[in-house]
């Protein structure tokens, strides 16, 4: 998908949709697409008191590409309330998110994409490469857009948001060099191998669980090291 304008989270963007007043169509038929991070599950564990496992039972399942296994929120049901449609577990009766002060960060983004980026920075000692992303408006996504204009940061409602921003770029490059990696054992038929990577790295970074006290993010950093080292 070639996105239109990139926005930084600084920026007004037209993506007001009268605060999903009535809707809930991007919590219906979402299929294996909304994606958890391990910021996702651990922002649901530590808010619902439940485990890993727990979520496994009813609300996330995991779901593998390209050779990496990653947990996504379930679409459950066929729910008469709905038409019949496949819709989160997490929606309730009234077609609000009942998790809507943690939800996970793909839900808080929608209709908003990420375009990452690569960018070259001038130093005193050459040069250097530094990721990042900006967002774009993912075109037909959401259909009560009004073009009302709201401030990303305040659309994404995430605290910390800078640190945010870091982690899930982090986890983005982590996961691209992970499936590169998955892909060439799969290609060389060491599929076992690549279940048992699979299970360590579910373990590690999602269960696991994260201790409130020290935050999500030091923690995470410390598993990166651990994995990597
Ligand atoms: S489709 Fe748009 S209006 Fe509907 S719930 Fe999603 S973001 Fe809100
Ligand atoms: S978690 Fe909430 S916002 Fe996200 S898909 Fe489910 S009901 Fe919708």
């Amino acid at each position: 998908m070639v996105p239109g304008r990139l926005y930084t989270a600084k920026d007004m963007a037209k993506i007001g949709c009268n605060g999903c007043n009535g809707c809930s169509y991007c919590c219906q038929e979402m299929g294996e697409s909304v994606i958890l991070t391990p910021f996702d599950i651990c922002e649901l564990t530590w808010n619902l008191g439940k485990s890993f496992d727990e979520l496994m039972e009813d609300k996330i399942e995991l779901y593998m590409t390209d050779g990496m296994a990653l947990p996504n929120l379930k679409m459950t049901g066929e729910k008469e309330a709905y038409g019949f449609r496949e819709v989160c577990g997490f929606l309730n009766e009234e077609g609000r998110c009942s998790i809507h002060a943690f939800r996970p960060g793909l839900c808080r983004l929608f209709p908003l994409g990420r375009n990452y980026e690569i960018k070259q920075m001038e130093t005193e000692d050459g040069g250097q490469e530094v990721k990042g992303f900006r967002y774009f408006i993912v075109e037909d996504s959401c259909p009560k857009l009004n073009g009302t204009k709201v401030k990303i940061e305040k659309w994404l409602e995430i605290p910390n948001l800078k640190k945010n921003e870091e982690f899930i770029t982090k986890w983005h490059y982590f996961c691209k060099d992970f499936r590169e990696e998955m892909q060439g054992l799969l290609d060389a038929g060491e599929d076992e191998k690549v279940k048992k990577i699979n299970l360590a790295m579910l373990e590690l970074f999602y269960r696991k669980p994260y201790e409130k006290e020290r935050g999500f993010y030091e923690e995470f950093e410390e598993r990166m090291g651990r994995f990597q080292g």
